[in-house]
This record gives C-alpha cells, sequence and structure tokens, in this order.
C-alpha cells in the first residue's frame, strides 16, 4: 500500500479497528492476487461521507444533539447500498469500514450495486417510540440530498428496523412530494416490503453453512451433518443471530446456547429456540429465560460445538480468546466479528470460516429483490424469494471456492479476491474522470 494512502487514511478513517481490519483484509488480498496498485489506492478510502447533527426534543423538554453519518465507499457497480446502525459506538471511521465491507459484499454476490452505510451514536433501547421517530426523521431529512432509489438505498442494521425504515420512507417522501418506496428496504410489508426480508440474512447464513457441509466433505475433509448429531452456538440473538439459530434449529442441529446483551443461555440437550423466540418477543431480552443454565458470552464462545455463529457485533473474537475456540465451523453473520490476528490463529488450526462479505449476504441479496420489487411494482412469492436468495449464495460460494482452488489461499482472502476481480474490471472499464 502506498505512503500516500497510508496517511491520508490515518488522519480521516481509520481511528476504528473495524476500518483497520477491512483495511487489513483488503490488502492481504490484493498481495495475493497482485491487484493493480491505482486500483488498490482507490479502495482504500470511501468515496465520499457525510457527517450531520441530529437534534432532538427529548419527551423530558431537553434537546440532545446527536452525530450521524452516512458513507458511500463505492458506487462503481451502482447505487450506494448498507444499512443504518444506532449504537452507542458508532463513528465515522466504524461506519466508513462497514460501507467497504459492503462494496465487496455486493460485488461478490453479483448484484448491481456499490457499497454504503450509515449510522447514529445512540443506544436507541434508552429512546422512547417518539424520541426514536424524532431522530429517524430528522437524521433523514439531514441526509436526504445524499440518498435516494437511484443514489443510495439504507436498511435496517443493529438497533434499526422495519419501523426504522417506514419512518424513514415516509419523511423523504414527503421531502419529494410522492410516495417512495424504494428509497429504503427492509420496508414492512404493507409499505412496499418484500416477503423474506426479515429471515433473509439468518436463512442466508444457514444456506452457506450448507454449502460449507457439501464443500468439506467433497474436500474428504471432517465436515458435521445438518442433523442432531451436530451442535451449534449463536453469539447475538437479535434479526440475524435468533434466525439463525432457528433454521438449524429446523434442520434437527442442536443449538446448545445462545446470547445477548443481557447474556448468555445453555442447555445440554439443545434449546427450543421457537419458545426462545417467544420469551425474547415478549420480555426483550434472553435474561430470565427459564428453561436453561445461565452461561456468560465467553462461556458461549469456548463451547465445544460443530458450528459456531457470532452474529452480534464486530471484533468478538481476538487474540484474547481466540485459544478458547472449538467449533470446526465459524459462520460470520455479523460483520467483521473475527479480527485479522485470530483468523490466522484459526486458519492454522483448520477452522473453516465463512466470511462475513459471503456469510451475511443474504439480507443486501434480498434487499435488492425488494428494490428490484418495488421499481417494478411486481411482487413475488416467498418462495420465489428463497429460491432466489440460494441460488446467489450458492453461486457466490461456489465462486469463492473456485479461488480458494486457484490462489490456494483461505476462504476469507478467497472472497475478497472474488469480489474485488468483478469490481476492478468494471473500475478500469469506466476510467478515471476527467
Ligand atoms: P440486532 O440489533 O437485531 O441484534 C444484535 C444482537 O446482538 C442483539 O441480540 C444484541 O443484544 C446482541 N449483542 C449486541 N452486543 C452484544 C455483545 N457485546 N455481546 C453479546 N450480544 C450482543 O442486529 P442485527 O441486524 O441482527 O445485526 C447483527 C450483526 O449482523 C451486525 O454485525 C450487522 O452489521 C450484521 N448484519 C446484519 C444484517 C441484517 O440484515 N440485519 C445483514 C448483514 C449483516
Amino acid at each position: 500500500m502506498s505512503k500516500g494512502n497510508q496517511n491520508l487514511s490515518s488522519h480521516l478513517w481509520d481511528s476504528s479497528a473495524l476500518y483497520r481490519n477491512a483495511l487489513k483484509t483488503l490488502e492481504d488480498a490484493s498481495n495475493t492476487m497482485s491487484l493493480d496498485p491505482n486500483i488498490l489506492e482507490r479502495l482504500v478510502v470511501p468515496k465520499r461521507a457525510l457527517c450531520v447533527s441530529v437534534p432532538i426534543r427529548l419527551d423530558d423538554g431537553t434537546v440532545r444533539v446527536f452525530e450521524g453519518f452516512r458513507v458511500q465507499h463505492n458506487i462503481t457497480l451502482g447505487p450506494g447500498k448498507g444499512g443504518i446502525r444506532y449504537h452507542e459506538e458508532v463513528n465515522l471511521s466504524e461506519v466508513a469500514g462497514l460501507a467497504m465491507l459492503m462494496t465487496f459484499k455486493n460485488s461478490l454476490v453479483g448484484l448491481p450495486l456499490g457499497g454504503a452505510k450509515g449510522g447514529i451514536r445512540v443506544d436507541a433501547s434508552k429512546l422512547s417510540r417518539q424520541e426514536a421517530q424524532a431522530l429517524t426523521r430528522r437524521f433523514t431529512m439531514e441526509i436526504s440530498s445524499f440518498i435516494g432509489p437511484e443514489k443510495d438505498i439504507p436498511a435496517p442494521d443493529i438497533g434499526t428496523d422495519g419501523q426504522t425504515m417506514a419512518w424513514m420512507m415516509d419523511t423523504y417522501s414527503q421531502g419529494v412530494g410522492y410516495s417512495c418506496t424504494t428509497v429504503v428496504t427492509g420496508k414492512p410489508i404493507e409499505i412496499g416490503g418484500s416477503l423474506g426480508r426479515g429471515e433473509s440474512t439468518g436463512l442466508g447464513v444457514v444456506y452457506s453453512i450448507e454449502e460449507a457441509v457439501k464443500y468439506l466433505n467433497l474436500q474428504k475433509m471432517p465436515a458435521p451433518k445438518m442433523d442432531a448429531t451436530t451442535t451449534a452456538s449463536v453469539h447475538g440473538f437479535g434479526k440475524v443471530g435468533a434466525i439463525a439459530a432457528a433454521e438449524l434449529f429446523k434442520r434437527g442441529v442442536k443449538v446448545l446456547a445462545v446470547s445477548d446483551v443481557s447474556g448468555a443461555i445453555y442447555s445440554s440437550k439443545g434449546l427450543n429456540i421457537p419458545d426462545v423466540m417467544l420469551f425474547t418477543s415478549k420480555n426483550g431480552y434472553l435474561k430470565g429465560y427459564p428453561d436453561a443454565e445461565t452461561i456468560t458470552n465467553a462461556d458461549l464462545f469456548a463451547m465445544p460445538v460443530d458450528i459456531l455463529v457470532p452474529a452480534a457485533i464486530d471484533g468478538v473474537i481476538t487474540s484474547a480468546n481466540v485459544g478458547t475456540i472449538k467449533a470446526k465451523i465459524i459462520a460470520e453473520g455479523a460483520n467483521g466479528p473475527i479480527s485479522v490476528d485470530a483468523q490466522k490463529i484459526l486458519e492454522e488450526k483448520g477452522v473453516f470460516i465463512i466470511p462475513d462479505i459471503l456469510c451475511n449476504a443474504g439480507g443486501v441479496i434480498v434487499s435488492y429483490f425488494e428494490w428490484v420489487q418495488g421499481l417494478q411494482n411486481f411482487f413475488w412469492s416467498e418462495d420465489e424469494i428463497n429460491t432466489q436468495l440460494r441460488e446467489v449464495m450458492t453461486k457466490a460460494f461456489r465462486r469463492v471456492t473456485t479461488t480458494v482452488d486457484k490462489y490456494k489461499c483461505s476462504m476469507k482472502n478467497a472472497s475478497m479476491i472474488t469480489a474485488i476481480e468483478r469490481l476492478s474490471k468494471a473500475m478500469l472499464l469506466k476510467g478515471l474522470y476527467p
């Protein structure tokens, strides 16, 4: 990487571990594939970013200003696409790193979309519904010139959901003067959402685990079966983790432990995931679930399971706890859950890692289907959605394993290389303006 890039990124972008990790992954891939340095030069920094102040009046009458961000990393392949995160640790660097991952994810799975991400530095669990609505509407207004159905299309991420997208869509629509459904995805069905979007990321995680099992069998490597002889644990029980756990449960896999911010629960017989989901839908958190033992998140990571799904936040498996990991397959449901040094240690131990940009791409794939359905005002059945999702995920998985064979590299390296190969061809064809 040239000195110029390092200086620029250290000034503006790389204060977060997530951005530095994404950059290191990019650098590793570019070394393996001998990437044109002029392309690398353009990929290490985002195309543009918008930082906004979001002032709202709280229920107690006081005014608070929150920091909001939207970053478009690369829009060569199409409009920017990526979620909106509400979390107390959100900052420009983290959002930029997540936008970079979106560029590679969208390229890898063959979508006509660029990479973007947004967020507000806020603990959304402390806001009332009215405060959350005011925050979302003001943020949307502040970034309204930056987003749009042909420019940049937000979606839910940590701390946001279909209701957040409904408020965003309505605010944007008020500004343009008509109901603009295609400005966001992850909307509720009643206002133009797609069947299957809510489940798509977690379902895609499990489709990619199934592909991993097939691949390991083909390679004559030890592979778990997707049945009651197989065990799993899931870190994070939100939109991604709960659905991944439920899909594993449906296939007969014993999900021994799941966790959230309130702690982790364990059952040696395997948890009844639909019952756990019913409990969290009523109580908000896992804490207090009656039919399981309470353990810590650290215990969950150390559990001797076949499949581990980190599906909460980034940077949870690092050099500090990697020695405790015993899983054979790690499916990265979250973005960036494994640090680069921990990843190398796991790979040396023979752990099969399904990289985030492949493993959790189901969400953006069905978001793309939602956007297309909205543009055509023609809606597909859930079976059609899931069949197409499976096909896109399977093709992407096989493209990555072909790259593994070609470069004799890891899955992580190969997924980035596969993504960069498509993107760099498009960048070279478009050339540089002026
Ligand atoms: P979410 O807010 O619905 O759920 C997050 C879950 O993680 C919650 O159960 C929360 O309690 C738990 N959690 C948070 N911090 C934790 C910690 N320190 N320890 C243990 N548990 C913790 O978010 P989500 O949409 O499920 O996103 C989870 C991850 O998946 C994020 O990295 C996100 O970027 C990624 N992702 C999400 C989507 C999507 O469609 N929602 C798509 C692709 C990737």
